[in-house]
């Protein structure tokens, strides 16, 4: 794959977003994916100061200043804490106690938390060294690393990875290891800025989210439905949400999570939160030969 080339459905007809951060930014015409051409894939970075960059966006220089900014994000109404209801919610509905769970790039550790709470087993796997400080502070299991294959040797009945998608220069490696670890009746969650929404139609390069190398890559439902049947999913459900509020919701005097409810009202929000599971294993069913009579 080269950065002229849709790494979704590998198209090469592209249409200029615009650039941001010197990197160019193109949307597919075949499946509307859109993305930032020439970023190196995280798992060939070498230099640590540059590797930091494509998963921080370069916002804070330390573990523990990454740890507290991502925690941020925990308060009522914020993203993470918005985020991990939507899937605690989804999870009322199943019997989850005592599953095996991977999070991946779990952040802050919130939504391992969480489920622990409910009975769940969580693992988390984070690259940041902040992944670490979320173990101890919320006493939670987190292995230090990116995620490959026989990183573990077992399969997970919930696979989640929130606000990872966008960091992966190919979303389909990725999609490829969720595939691998999560069980053949298993359920995964995947949350990421949406681009087939008003902000993105609106600001093009200029939205918020687009942020490369840390931002590069940008579903939009057609894109993703592209990328989930490819590698053998099915998607059960897809929620478009805001987290950010709007323009102007704290001088009206609005907490964050009522400027979310208006926008999700308005459906400007800029987020998608999708359950998928694997397609039924194709049944290669032999038919017996004919009989001698
Ligand atoms: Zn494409």
């Amino acid at each position: 794959m080269n950065s002229s080339q849709c790494p979704v459905c590998f198209g090469a007809r592209l249409k200029e977003w615009g650039t941001k951060n010197g990197y160019p930014i193109y949307q597919c015409t075949e499946c509307t994916h859109v993305f930032a051409g020439e970023v190196k894939l995280a798992s060939n970075i070498e230099d640590e100061a540059e590797f930091r960059r494509h998963i921080t966006n370069g916002a804070a220089d330390d573990d523990q200043a990454q740890y507290e900014q991502l925690c941020r994000g925990e308060r009522e109404g914020g993203h993470v804490f918005l985020t991990t209801r939507m899937i605690l919610d989804d999870l009322q509905r199943q019997q989850c106690e005592n599953k095996e769970w991977l999070d991946i790039g779990c952040g802050s550790g919130y939504l391992l938390a969480n489920l622990q709470r409910r009975g769940v087993k969580p693992t988390g796997i984070e690259p940041g060294g902040w992944g670490q400080i979320a173990a101890r502070e919320k006493k939670v299991q987190v292995v230090h690393g990116l995620l490959e294959l026989g990183t573990f040797s077992k399969k997970f009945d919930y696979v989640s990875a929130t606000d990872v998608l966008e960091h992966q220069s190919d979303p389909y490696v990725l999609m490829k290891l969720i595939r691998h670890y999560l069980a053949d009746t298993g359920r995964a969650y995947l949350s990421f800025p949406l681009a087939d929404t008003f902000r993105p139609w609106l600001m093009r390069a200029r939205w918020a989210m687009v942020i490369p190398p840390t931002h590069c890559s940008f579903f939009t439902r057609k894109s993703f439905a592209r990328l989930a049947a490819k590698v053998g999913f099915r998607i059960e459900k897809f929620a478009q949400y805001n987290s950010t509020g709007f323009r102007g919701w704290g001088r009206l005097g609005l907490r964050l999570a009522a400027a979310n409810k208006i926008g999700d009202a308005l459906r400007i929000g800029d987020q998608g939160l999708v359950a998928i599971s694997p397609l039924a294993p194709r049944c290669d069913v032999k038919l017996p030969a004919a009989a001698d009579d």
